[in-house]
């Protein structure tokens, strides 16, 4: 027994409305399907119809209203409440709102519009980065960017559903959404941007960059060497704390990933890590090159990604190579990408991860801010433009970063905890899924306070609840054949 989703003629020709419904159906706990009006459903399965409501068979479980799927101009959405839930849409002006079966007008295209990112297409104001920025998006400026708005759409579908198939009396099979019945899911995450604070040959990597007097390079090579220099005493290095993060997850039975510069990209960015993988490292009690420690990690466990180079992004070719070398340093395949900075272009970013032989990619959050780029807290197949239709490659959007918490926030220890805390009481009560981004850096409490607090204080959360905490990897993984069973032959 499934849900089907049953589109008029005209809905079924707008690949964007099919992908809008195969996302939202995604995060459904029913099995479902797709078909055209016409079609032969079976008398057991209950029909969400597609299309212009008046063609919708009388006993629908729920009819999704769609007439073409207009241009929407980011800066005139406003929100409008749909059973007690924001709804961002043109002049928030719901049009025909919806009832117990029918959902609003605006309802579809509101997350086309989120999950397809049409406005990082319409808006071209970037940051100094050239980053679609977390102060450009219109949910920020109507304040729903923390909302995981996809998830709530869903749970007003499921309702629907729900009240079909108690009218029916049946109990259609749970697909649950998460792992082990979780009731939301987090990935852990880490970006690895230095290695060591103390090091004369970094500061001579980074000063080779250096193009003019006032550039970064210059500056932060200029003081790497004289920190390194005045250093008393000569031993050791803050920034060697991997043993910290594996044995803090470890000792919860958790495991993150951890994305991985690559040691020779093609062009470098001043602003790329400088780190190359036979830099020293101490780790579980040894010195060794950082390789050995790529390798110990993936033994323990803990996955292994690429952090793909600041000038990477819109590149295959490039992607590829650099997954190689993180692959040889790693000696296992990597499956997940993060860019550096999330330098993401919507338009190219996806499609070159994807030639690489990536299979997911969690870039999609904000640097500066916390919350759903794309609307949803979930895992999704993100859409392809020039082909019109769904990427293979899964996004895992990113949802909390250390760096927003505590630069653009400024927020100290205890007020971060109570954001981040916030935040997973969203996601939980959504069923959804949280990214959470630490730069292993940070364990160096004296150089970022807070920062490890914050982390500890959220795993230590984390364990009262019933949830599902896993690598970017595992997740992806999870989700991939969660597809498989709600899509597949009964
Ligand atoms: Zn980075």
């Amino acid at each position: 027994m499934r849900a089907c989703f049953v589109f008029d003629p005209e809905a079924w020709r707008l690949p964007e409305a099919r992908h809008a419904v195969e996302v939202v159906a995604s995060l459904l706990e029913v099995r479902w399907r797709c078909a055209v009006q016409g079609a032969e459903v079976s008398p057991g399965e209950p029909i969400v119809f597609v299309g212009r409501p008046a063609g919708a068979p009388p006993d629908a479980a729920a009819v999704v209203p769609l007439e073409g799927w207009p241009r929407w101009v980011p800066s005139s959405l406003e929100v409008a409440t749909f059973e007690g839930e924001p709804l961002p849409c043109p002049g928030g002006d719901l049009g025909e709102a919806g009832d117990s079966c029918r959902l609003p007008q605006v309802w579809l295209r509101a997350i086309g519009f989120l999950i397809q990112r049409d406005e990082e297409f319409l808006d071209s104001r970037r940051d100094q980065w050239e980053c679609f920025s977390g102060f450009t998006t219109r949910l920020e400026a109507l304040g729903i960017l923390d909302r995981p708005l996809v998830n709530l759409y869903a749970a007003q579908l499921a309702r629907r559903l729900a009240a079909w198939f108690v009218r029916r009396q049946v109990t259609p099979p749970a697909l649950p959404r998460w792992k082990d019945g979780a009731r939301f899911a987090v990935a852990l995450t880490h970006d690895v941007d230095d290695v060591q604070r103390y090091s004369l040959r970094g500061a001579w990597r980074l000063l080779r960059l250096a193009r003019s007097p006032s550039s970064y390079a210059l500056r932060g090579g200029v003081s790497m060497a004289l920190r390194t220099l005045r250093r008393r005493p000569r031993r050791g290095d803050p920034y060697w704390n991997f043993d910290r993060w594996a044995a803090e997850e470890s000792r919860h039975g958790l495991r993150s990933t951890f994305f991985f510069c690559p040691p020779e990209p093609s062009r470098r960015h001043e602003n790329d890590a400088f780190y190359r993988m036979t830099d020293p490292v101490e780790f579980e009690g040894a010195r060794m090159p950082l390789a050995g420690m790529l390798r110990l990690l993936a033994e323990r466990g803990f996955e292994i990604g690429l952090h793909g180079s600041y000038l990477s992004h819109r590149s295959a070719e490039e992607l590829a190579r650099q997954k190689a070398q993180v692959e040889a340093a790693a000696g296992r395949e990597i499956r997940g990408v993060r860019q550096h900075f999330l330098r993401f272009d919507a338009g190219r970013t996806w499609a070159a991860q994807e030639c690489a032989g990536l299979s997911y990619d969690s870039t999609l959050g904000y640097n500066e801010a916390i919350g759903f780029r794309a609307g949803i807290a979930a895992p999704f197949h993100p859409w392809d433009p020039e082909a019109r239709g769904p990427r293979r490659l899964i996004e895992l959007p990113l949802t909390v970063m250390d760096g927003a918490l505590f630069r653009t926030l400024k927020l100290d220890a205890a007020s971060a905890v109570r954001r981040v805390r916030e935040h997973l009481e969203r996601v939980e009560s959504a069923g959804g899924l949280a990214v959470l981004l630490w730069h292993p850096n940070a364990a160096a409490e004296h150089l970022f306070p807070g920062w490890w607090r914050c982390y500890a204080e959220t795993l230590e959360y984390l364990a009262s609840r019933r949830v599902w905490i896993a690598t970017a990897g595992e997740i992806a993984e999870w989700w991939r054949a969660r597809e498989e069973r709600a899509r597949g032959p009964e």
